[in-house]
């Protein structure tokens, strides 16, 4: 009995030495198993860490980048508008010139244009031809036109220029004295100048006048200004206003020979133009030239002469009556 006692106390002794072991060693486990738990989550925390800041670099790395990016693609915008600016500058510049160049062209063809939309310088129906030259006096040309205007017996106009008046006072004289009217046509006749400012033309104006008067006295006045390309359009406004306000009056024409529109053009082609552009016109301010290069200007003469004649034209020269009617 008592052994059986022992050996019962032995077994529960056996079995809790045993549970004791299991619990030291679950404890341990459970230990051992927190430890590696946190160390796994540290890792994987600082795993998570490390990955968020490679992302966080990755993303700093990558906005650099697109500001690059950026940067790069303004400087080429800026390049390009750049380019297309002096592209628009070299335009506009290129522009200026052709119109500048227009301009030029189309001052000197003014001269060479027939005016239609002037109005005729009078209303009554009586038939008058003022022939008109400019750019004279020149050695050759000018005594050639006095000579044939003495013949038929015609009054002309001369517009001459002050510079060319001063080397040709001959020429001037003889003019004047045969009884054609003198007009000033500026002294330089140089566009650039004249229509750089008021003040310019005023000047060139009155040395002109002064040349005229050193030729042919101080009692001298010329008959009329004509302005070099005519008193056409918008921009020679200013220029009328203020001879309108000094009393000097000015003349254009309303018809032409066409000898403006290059050199020895053949003198029947001239006759032709002066018959285009008068037709249908009782009051005729005819433009013609008596510069060195117009030598066919002269030749077409005799025959304008007599075409006017023909048609019962009136020759006279521009004086204050034919400015009071234009
Ligand atoms: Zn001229």
């Amino acid at each position: 009995m008592r052994r059986k006692k022992n050996s019962k106390r032995k077994l529960e002794l056996t079995k809790m030495k045993l549970f004791l072991l299991c619990l030291i060693v679950f404890i341990m486990f459970v230990g051992i198993g927190r430890s590696i738990g946190e160390k796994l989550t540290s890792k994987a925390t600082n795993g998570e860490e490390k990955l968020a800041e490679n992302e966080e670099k990755l993303e700093l790395e990558r906005k650099r980048k697109t500001e690059k990016e950026k940067e790069i693609k303004n400087n080429s915008e800026k390049e390009i508008k750049k380019e297309k600016h002096n592209e628009e500058k070299e335009e506009t510049k290129k522009d200026t010139e052709v119109v500048e160049k227009d301009v030029q062209a189309k001052e000197i063809k003014e001269e060479e244009k027939p005016i239609d939309q002037e109005k005729e310088p009078s209303n009554d129906n009586k038939k008058v031809a003022y022939l008109t030259f400019d750019d004279g006096p020149s050695v050759v040309v000018t005594p050639q036109i006095l000579d044939i205007l003495d013949n038929c017996n015609v009054k002309a106009t001369f517009f001459v220029i002050g510079s060319l008046a001063e080397q040709n006072s001959d020429l001037i004289k003889r003019e004047y004295n045969s009884g054609h009217a003198i007009g000033n046509h500026t002294y330089s006749h140089n566009y650039k100048y004249i229509y750089g400012s008021v003040n310019n033309l005023l000047s060139d104006i009155d040395k002109c006048e002064n040349v005229l008067k050193g030729i042919l006295g101080d009692d001298f006045h010329s008959a009329a200004f004509r302005f070099p390309g005519g008193s056409f359009g918008q921009k020679k406004q200013p220029f009328k206003d203020v001879l309108k306000n000094k009393g000097i009056g000015y003349v254009d024409w309303n018809a032409l020979n066409g000898d403006a529109e290059g050199h020895n053009i053949p003198k029947d082609r001239l006759v032709q133009r002066l018959v285009q552009t008068t037709q249908g016109k009782n009051k005729v301010v005819i433009l013609m030239h008596d510069a060195g290069a117009k030598k066919t200007t002269a030749q077409a003469l005799p025959e304008i002469i007599n075409y006017f004649k023909n048609q019962g034209y009136e020759f006279k020269t521009i004086d204050q009556e034919a400015l009071n009617g234009f």
